[in-house]
């Protein structure tokens, strides 16, 4: 008795936590949301800048010693070293620096990386084969695909990524220890709504009956796999949550 008590009621609008027994079975239309995370600038990133000017200075530097000096003084005798130290300069800026900046999504759709303003690689909850923690990296597999987060610029994405991955896809996450990221920061990231997902011509996950009209579709609200609506189990094959 004392138990019953203590299960959550299930709330009104409270979205997909799957808590207390709700089904989790989802319309595709039904309201989906992420949250957009932007890099942080980091000291590495100034250093690359910073490499990155110098190495254009000392080029400048050395292209007017060597050609455009005054005829009679001659090309500078200290011209040709600047041009090597440029070149090296921006080689190591260009190779070691740190470019990937691109902003990453976190959210029902699963992982997002912003390849331009329009282009989205996602990787969805289910399609998750394997999560890798480094030093300095959170690796999000995929079949085919991976997503790699660096930790200096997006932690707060990667925290929330691993909070999502135990909450959602547990079995993805136990060889990553716990508290090996910071817990997520609720005011991290701007909040933003999803589209509906595009769904027809795809295949349901338990029966492989092709989903012809988007109508027909539903979604496991905690991963993301798709069914058919007459082919939906008792509990998604995927993350095992309870749908019918
Ligand atoms: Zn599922």
């Amino acid at each position: 008795m004392a138990a019953d008590r203590t299960v959550k009621r299930k709330r009104k609008g409270s979205g997909s936590t799957g808590q207390g027994g709700e089904l989790l079975l989802r319309q595709r239309t039904d309201p989906r949301s992420e949250r957009r995370f932007e890099p942080k600038a980091s000291l590495s990133l100034g250093l690359t800048l910073l490499g990155m000017s110098v190495a254009a200075l000392l080029a400048g530097a050395a292209v007017y010693g060597q050609w455009f000096r005054a005829e009679e003084a001659g090309p500078h005798p200290v011209a040709p070293y600047l041009f090597v130290g440029a070149v090296l300069l921006g080689g190591a800026a260009g190779l070691f620096g740190q470019w990937s900046l691109k902003p990453i999504r976190v959210g029902d759709a699963g992982v997002g990386l912003e390849n331009g303003p329009t282009e989205i690689e996602r990787i969805g909850w289910h399609e998750v084969t394997g999560l890798l923690l480094s030093d300095d990296t959170l690796t999000v597999q995929g079949s085919g695909t991976a997503i790699a987060i660096p930790l200096r610029t997006h932690l707060p994405a990667a925290s929330r990524v691993l909070a999502e991955v135990r909450r959602r896809i547990p079995a993805r996450a136990t060889d990553i220890k716990e508290g090996a990221l910071p817990p997520p920061d609720d005011a991290a990231g701007e909040q933003r709504p999803l589209e509906p997902p595009q769904v027809a011509g795809l295949r349901c996950k338990a029966t492989d009956k092709l989903i012809a009209f988007e109508a027909d579709a539903r979604l496991c609200g905690r991963c993301g796999e798709l069914y058919h609506k007459d082919g939906v189990p008792p509990r998604c094959t995927t993350c095992s949550a309870p749908l019918s």
